[in-house]
């Protein structure tokens, strides 16, 4: 098979866990073709904006007290991962990013400036330094291996600094080029992800979490038979097993059920990860590089659901802010939505719910709560008084989503959902659900969310026997 197995950040964490992944890499070479995609070592992406932080902020000296941190950090994570002979040219490598980092951060503090292209080219070290150190283990793991970057594997994206999008016709051209040859010759390629560059070969990242995506756009452009992203979760779980004691692992799911579970679960997938598959069919597995001898949870395109398993999992987003936009002149008024939703946009306000009754009297929108001042700022100027009469906010809420395609057509689902709600006494002040049934959302306090997850959890008899093993997941990246 050819494998494109991708190596998040949890992963990375420690020499142990680096020197475990290259050797897992390399066992798996022995008998597949494998390309290796890497994140970059726990905080190290956040470390880099600190230092646009400073950067823009004109701070020379704090800008290079940063860099330095992360260059020594990686220097000793080398020494600890790659002892031998290997080491010197990798040190001697990771020296040359950093003092490129290092140049390139001061100019920007000398500017005082941190353009969109410019922190793309700075946060993409993250995923250099990381990918030189797990290529130079590979190849102490005993298999050959080279380092390259996305624009060197050859990924090619649009312009769109900070949340750029493959051109996968191009791409797939120039990956088949420079991975053709390595991979029939046995070695091991390591992509760095999350980053690329554009047709004028400035360098782009794919947003944050992109290494998800990086390896699923290697592997439609590489034809890749599988895609692995290995992480410190066993896979999709029934629910988060840090509120859930008997959640479990979910063996199958379809590409559509996996998108709406990574916007919620505690694995969080970049949601685009997906898409690159879809045309190819490649199926995804979700491992866990603590237990590389579980099979993890599948994705691929369509999977018959047992009988009468109509919800596949229950997940809830805590920290989130509602706000319910009312007044009696949006009633029949073509254009208010537009107005309301143009005027978040405006202030680059991303809503993660909406719903509105069909009288039309109020909107009510879920935002993080991150953005609920400026989005409460937003309307109050832009529209108070004139299109809306009323914001009502609500601080401190969470967002609970059952996910599952057998809700489809199933009837009685809701009732089973608010009923199992009700019974612990938890109120419900929003409910959403798509036409395509998959989702199925609803809001309440924050307090009240770990106790709706275990009733509905209970109630559609997703519990197992078998227990949890590893790590608890965590809820940020
Ligand atoms: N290093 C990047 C981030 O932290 C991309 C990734 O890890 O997937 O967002
Ligand atoms: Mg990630």
């Amino acid at each position: 098979m050819r494998l494109v197995v991708k190596y998040g950040g949890p992963s990375l964490s420690g020499a142990g866990r680096v020197r475990g992944a290259a050797e897992h890499a390399a066992s798996l070479a022995a008998e597949h073709q494998v390309v290796v995609v890497c994140s970059a070592t726990p905080g190290t992406t956040d470390d880099l904006m600190a230092v646009a932080g400073r950067a823009r902020a004109g701070d020379r000296e704090g800008a290079a007290r940063l860099v330095a941190g992360i260059g020594e950090a990686h220097a000793r994570l080398a020494r600890e991962a790659v002892p031998g002979p290997g080491a010197r040219e990798l040190l001697g490598g990771i020296e040359s990013d950093v003092s490129e980092l290092g140049a390139l951060a001061d100019g920007m503090a000398l500017l005082g400036e941190a353009t969109p292209r410019s922190v793309d080219y700075l946060a993409s070290f993250g995923e250099r330094l990381s990918s030189a150190i797990v290529s130079a283990a590979i190849a102490g793991a005993g298999r050959e291996s080279s380092a390259l970057t996305g624009k060197e594997a050859g990924i090619v994206t649009d312009s769109n600094f900070g949340q750029s999008r493959p051109l996968l016709d191009t791409t797939r051209l120039r990956v088949s080029k420079a991975l053709g040859a390595p991979l029939d010759g046995g070695a091991v390629p390591v992509v760095c992800g999350y980053a690329g560059a554009d047709q004028h070969g400035r360098v782009t990242t794919l947003g944050r979490g992109g290494s998800d995506y990086s390896a699923t756009i290697i592997g439609s452009c590489a034809g890749a038979d599988e895609v692995w992203l290995m992480g410190d979760v066993e896979g999709l779980m029934t629910a988060d097993p840090g509120i859930v004691g008997d959640a479990r692992l979910i063996r199958e799911v379809s590409y559509a059920e996996a998108v709406e579970m990574s916007m919620f679960g505690a694995k969080q997938i970049h949601p685009r990860t997906f898409e690159p598959l879809l045309a190819r069919g490649i199926p995804l597995r979700i491992r866990s590089s603590l237990d590389t001898g579980s099979e993890g949870t599948l994705v691929r395109a369509a999977v018959p659901g047992p009988a009468g398993n109509t919800v596949k999992c229950v997940s809830s987003v805590r920290g989130s802010g509602l706000v319910d936009i009312q007044g009696d002149g949006m009633v029949g008024e073509p254009g208010t939505a537009g107005r309301i939703f143009g005027t978040l946009a405006g202030a680059g306000i991303n809503v993660m719910m909406i719903s509105q009754n069909p009288s039309e009297s109020s909107i009510t929108i879920v935002v993080k709560n991150a953005d609920l001042d400026r989005a409460v700022s937003a309307l109050e100027m832009g529209l108070l008084g004139r299109v809306i009469r009323r914001l009502d906010v609500t601080t401190d809420v969470a967002i609970v989503a059952l996910i599952g395609s057998g809700m489809r057509g199933t009837v009685g689902v809701a009732s089973r959902v608010f009923g199992a709600v009700e019974r612990r006494g938890v109120n419900v002040s929003m409910i959403t659900q798509g036409s395509s049934e998959l989702n199925l959302a609803f809001v309440v306090r924050n307090r009240d969310a770990d106790a709706a997850v275990r009733a509905l959890h209970e109630a559609f008899g997703l519990g197992g026997a078998k227990s949890f093993k590893g790590a608890r997941p965590g809820r940020a990246r």
